[in-house]
């Protein structure tokens, strides 16, 4: 069962163009310094929003909601993903992810179910540690942005903007990337350091 730390149960903000409640997804095997939900990374809560309760709730609103995001945390890490995703989607709901693209194997298996993706993207894909603290981050965002680009599923690439992105031209090498070599465009966020 998916373990879900939280929820919104209306967001205009969340899903572009579509009112919709937000599922917390808990866990992230990442530790951004930025991250403003410390208390969705580890794997369990404790005070985890039972599935039958969200089940519950999502009926209720079935018509004046039309849609629903899986956001974090980071929802692929969980293996129950894909199965709460076509639940929800079986349910008349567009099913929108909010990802940073750790996991791009569960990713591909959520993809063709999938009606919005908002992937974020760290830093340049070589300096990922430096935002994450993990090794080899990059390289599985990198896979992940790709099956993203090639999916033909509504999409969206945004950054936040932290010191780091904004030092050595970094913010500027990810423009270019995404919007020169891919012909997308990024969405640059503001960033609230953390103490
Ligand atoms: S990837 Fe997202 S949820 Fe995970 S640590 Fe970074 S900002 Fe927080």
């Amino acid at each position: 069962m998916l373990e879900i730390g939280g929820l919104l149960p209306f967001t205009t903000i969340d899903y572009p163009g579509r009112l919709a409640a937000v599922l917390f997804c808990q866990g992230c095997p990442w530790r951004c310094g930025y991250c403003h939900n410390r208390h969705l990374l580890p794997t369990m809560s404790g005070t985890a929003v039972p599935w039958l309760e969200i089940m519950a709730l999502l009926r209720s609103r079935c018509g004046l909601l039309d849609g629903v995001v899986f956001s974090g945390g980071e929802p692929t890490m969980q293996a129950d993903l894909p199965d709460a995703i076509r639940t929800v989607k079986g349910m008349g709901f567009a099913v929108g992810l909010h990802t940073a693209g750790p996991y791009p194997a569960r990713l591909l298996e959520c993809l063709p179910h999938l009606d919005w993706i908002g992937m974020d993207l760290k830093a340049p894909f070589e300096e990922y540690e430096r935002i994450t603290g993990v090794p080899d981050s990059g390289a599985a965002a990198r896979t992940s942005a790709e099956l993203v680009r090639r999916s033909g599923v509504s999409h969206q690439f945004r950054t936040t903007l932290d010191p780091f992105l904004e030092e050595g031209g970094r913010i500027e090498a990810m423009q270019r990337m995404v919007e020169k070599e891919w012909g997308e465009k990024l969405v640059v966020q503001g960033c609230t350091l953390i103490s």
